[in-house]
């Protein structure tokens, strides 16, 4: 019996990471922030989605904390 269990490859499901983010949404010592490129609008001055939040206008930032 041949049983083809397709390549393992590591489909992370959740929200995925901009290039923004600092780390993923939920981790510990991070939250959100409003994306300093877009000023939280999401899109750029030129009308076009924010990459650098992925057009949520949000990111996820280190909270720097004592
Ligand atoms: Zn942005």
């Amino acid at each position: 019996m041949t049983t083809r269990n397709g390549s393992p490859n590591d489909a992370q499901s959740g929200s995925p990471m901009n290039p923004g983010d600092e780390a993923p949404a939920g981790t510990p010592g991070t939250g959100e922030a409003v994306c300093p490129r877009c000023n939280g609008s999401g899109t750029l001055s030129s009308g076009e989605a924010c990459p650098n939040c992925g057009g949520t206008g949000k990111i996820i930032e280190g909270i720097g904390g004592g």
